[in-house]
């Protein structure tokens, strides 16, 4: 394909109804943390975010602002300056960006809009290790930074069967901070308000998995790319009507897509899983090198880990401590091939992309033979992309063009 010709990535119309939320959500949130009757508490990603919510918190994610250093390229210049107070380059790069910008005092939010001139500051800082262990140091830096309360949740990993004993272990660990909850926010723990925000999470998670699945259609209305964006609202607002109501939104246009025979990429031939993080400064390139090559990249792991199919308002603690230890990244590895195996089959894939994020182990699952036994066991082609989610260093353009445009050849012959 030749360099010049940059196929058109067909615009959303509902992006610009995220856009809008997602800056009243950080307007709010900057209010919040400037006036001493609000609180504002930081969580990871996969983290009890509505046990915080009923208690009245606005909720910042780290995560999401890792991301947004991403895309906007700056993390590129703030990763050395973690490197430099002893955080490793080899460790996350969401973290290493993400205190690299706060030590600079410099923040895709304050580009983005207008008046804000920092993250909002923290009452209590609260993660989940389901993930990794990098976001509990991520955040113990902050609260040695600015003397603020941490707490959180540690997740067994690398679990096959989900048991009775992991899960009372992860609701007892839940359950125990409401106490020092009460007294950082001065409000009452109220099983009402919990199981209000959980509905509204279960209501959110399940449109978002209806949009996700849309792209099981042929031609597929939606990439990887374009979900990356859109499961913003999931991530920093699942909790909330709105963004209920904006995934019904949504959903509703990639229905229309679907009907109307328009898919993400014009004259679809192959389909794609993507395993991994994104590489976000480069999503835009990525989705305009695979539209050119007739190539849809759709289901992947990454935006599947925001749908938590067990939250139950009915039993909150359990539902709670379920929906967030049973996702992808805590599993072991025959869990792990028996779900990419379920999806590769539903969406009628013809290959799986590996993403070997340099900084990221924990979404790196290429590392360990797993691409040589889906291979065998799917009798698909896999190509594994060395790169990173957030450190372009990692990441060689050409030589991944090269290597996919080799790897499409490869389709095409089989
Ligand atoms: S899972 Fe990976 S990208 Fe996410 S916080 Fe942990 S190390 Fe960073």
């Amino acid at each position: 394909m030749s360099e010049e010709k940059k196929p058109a990535i067909k615009k959303i119309q509902a992006t610009g109804q995220m856009r809008k939320i997602m800056a009243d959500y950080f307007y709010e949130l900057d209010a919040a943390a400037r006036d001493d009757s609000k609180k504002v508490a930081w969580c990871t990603s996969v983290g009890p975010a509505e046990l915080l919510l009923s208690f009245g918190f606005h909720v910042y994610y780290p995560e999401n602002h890792g991301a947004m250093l991403g895309a906007t390229r700056m993390a590129n210049d703030f990763i050395p300056v973690a490197n430099a107070i002893g955080y490793s380059p080899d460790i996350c790069s969401y973290l290493t960006s993400d205190i690299g910008s706060f030590i600079k005092k410099e923040t895709p939010l304050s580009k983005a809009y207008e008046g804000i001139e920092g993250v909002p500051k923290p009452d209590v800082l609260v993660f989940n290790t389901n993930q990794c262990r990098d976001v509990q140091d991520w955040l113990s830096w902050y609260a040695r930074e600015l003397n603020v309360p941490i707490m959180g949740v540690s997740t067994f990993r690398n679990i096959g069967e989900m048991t009775d004993e992991v899960l009372a272990g992860i609701v007892q660990q839940i359950k125990d901070l409401i106490p020092k909850l009460e007294k950082i926010s001065g409000n009452k723990f109220d099983i009402d308000k919990f199981r209000e925000v959980l509905a509204l999470s279960k209501k959110c998670t399940e449109m978002w998995r209806d949009v996700v699945e849309t792209m099981v259609a042929r031609p597929s209305p939606m990439s990887f790319f374009d979900a990356t964006i859109h499961m913003g609202p999931a991530v920093v607002l699942r909790g909330s009507e709105t963004a209920v109501q904006y995934y019904e939104t949504l959903h509703a246009e990639l229905k229309q897509r679907i009907k109307d025979g328009i898919g993400a990429v014009e004259d679809e031939k192959y389909r794609l899983y993507w395993e991994g993080m994104p590489i976000w400064g480069k999503l835009r390139e990525m989705s305009e090198l695979f539209i050119g090559l007739k190539t849809a990249v759709i289901p992947s792991t990454y935006c599947n880990s925001w749908i938590f199919n067990a939250f139950d308002p009915a039993d909150p603690f359990l539902s709670m401590a379920r929906a967030y230890t049973e996702i992808f990244i805590v599993r072991d590895e025959n869990f792990k091939e028996k779900y990419i195996e379920d999806i590769v089959k539903r969406y009628k894939l013809d290959g799986i992309l590996f993403h070997d994020a340099k900084t990221c182990p924990n979404n790196s699952n290429n590392r360990y033979g797993m691409p040589e036994r889906l291979e065998k066991r799917l009798n698909i082609p896999t190509l594994t992309i060395n790169g990173d989610l957030n450190d372009l260093r990692c990441y060689s353009e050409e030589q991944t063009r090269t290597n996919i445009e080799a790897f499409i050849e490869q389709l095409q012959a089989k």
